[in-house]
């Protein structure tokens, strides 16, 4: 058994992204088999398929690499199977061809959201446990899950996992999960996610003639609340204009939906004040906001009953742990596994961005923060622009190959660090 060379493993991460596994029919069982198959040719790695839907449709790969010593708690390295999809057409080449570009480049949906790091992962293992040079013994159990449907919102994948029996006999101590790529020569670390809340205020009022000026019209009362959202919004944005902020870590009020008239054949009822009106707002919530305290803004100042509104929050995932601290994982010296993962990435040549960040969307990390687990994203592409969920997604063979590099100096150090 020897490493994979350079064209081995573009061959493999090729392969796996030639599998569509985009939404909303993602293939997962040619990935799982893929997966599987590659999984078989490393040393002493296990593989599981685990299910958590009824019809067994959302499968689950669980790769275990066993450490010397049980009591520890084990490393998880996470990534989903699934992809958004993709709009061929806007495409310079077929999102599911992985073509190979002269210059490197490899173009896929998937080819940094984030397949890559799935092959990284056990291309990195694979070296490690192949190459004797090395002397690599793992003294922490290493497991690598891929997951289904992290793109629809996990619901399906790793929140069910994480409440699962085969997930608490893991023993995870700490996760890396997805990151994302960096524009400049420093890599980037996420140590939370910004949770998504869907605001819905609705607002009533007595319908009138479009003629007549009266107070609390359905219209006037939801336009008063528009208002002070887009005040509200302005703050939080000025905060990031003034470069006191950065974009994740302030509150993100985005209008999305307005709803209200009495729809008539050529368009809307223009004498009429209609009696509903309604719009819809993305709320982007970082770990470190009060969400009580937003609460209370929407339901006094938002949607006041008193102004005949009423509202609905949906809240798209966790904001504090178990514990009812905020969902985030300390990146400095109070938290070892910074410390591990910083100097592995340094030991490897490589440079880490001076400061963590708050990831603008959310990834399944959540779930396992929301457990109380550390949890890092980290998505080894420097150079490399941002085109997640962006036409011409791709990503070149040489980042690549230094991402496995980088992994198997990190794999080396949190599995042999005996700390925590
Ligand atoms: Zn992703």
């Amino acid at each position: 058994m020897k490493k994979s060379s350079f064209q081995e493993s573009i061959n493999h991460l090729r392969a796996y992204l030639q599998i569509n596994t985009a939404h909303p029919h993602p293939d997962y069982s040619s990935a799982i088999s893929l997966l599987t198959n590659f999984a078989s040719s490393v040393p002493n790695l296990k593989a599981q398929t685990l299910h958590f839907t009824p019809n067994k449709t959302k499968p689950l790969l669980l790769l275990t690499l066993p450490g010397s010593n049980s009591s520890l708690t084990s490393i998880l390295l996470n990534s989903h199977i699934d992809s958004v999809p993709a709009e061929t057409s806007k495409w310079s080449h077929p999102p599911f061809s992985a073509h190979y570009a002269p210059d490197g480049k490899i173009f896929a949906r998937g080819a940094q959201d984030d397949k890559c790091i799935g092959i990284q992962y056990l291309e990195a293992i694979k070296n490690l446990a192949t190459n004797q040079e090395h002397g690599f013994k793992p003294v922490r159990t290493v497991h690598v899950s891929f997951v289904p449907d992290e793109e629809v919102g996990g619901f399906d994948g790793m929140a069910k996992f994480v409440e699962s029996n085969e997930f608490k006999e893991l023993n995870v101590g700490f996760v890396l999960d997805e990151g994302q790529a960096s524009p400049v020569e420093e890599y980037r670390v996420f140590y939370a996610d910004r949770s998504p809340w869907h605001v819905v205020i609705k607002a009533v009022g007595e319908p009138g003639h479009g003629a007549r000026m009266y107070d609390n019209s359905a219209l006037e009362n939801l336009m008063k609340s528009v208002e002070m959202i887009s005040k509200f919004r302005e703050s939080q944005f000025d905060m990031v204009k003034a470069g006191l902020a950065a974009n994740s870590e302030v509150i993100s009020v985005n209008p999305v939906y307005l709803k209200a008239g009495i729809a008539s054949t050529e368009g809307f009822v223009m004498n009429m004040q209609p009696s509903e009106a309604e719009a819809g707002f993305d709320v982007r919530m970082p770990p470190t906001a009060d969400p009580e305290l937003v609460r209370r803004k929407i339901s006094q100042e938002w949607a006041p009953a008193w102004r005949n509104m009423s509202y609905q929050i949906t809240e798209k995932g966790p904001l504090r742990d178990y514990m009812g601290k905020p969902l985030l994982t300390h990146p400095d010296e109070s938290n070892p596994w910074w410390s591990v993962l910083k100097q592995a990435i340094e030991a490897a040549g490589e440079k880490l961005n001076a400061k963590a960040e708050i990831l603008g969307s959310t990834t399944d990390a959540r779930f396992m923060r929301q457990m109380g687990i550390p949890a890092f994203g980290f998505s080894p592409m420097k150079n490399t622009p941002i085109l997640l969920h962006d036409h011409d997604e791709f990503l070149v063979d040489t980042v690549f190959m230094e991402g496995i590099k980088v992994y198997e100096s990190i794999i080396k150090s949190l599995s042999s660090y005996i700390g925590a």
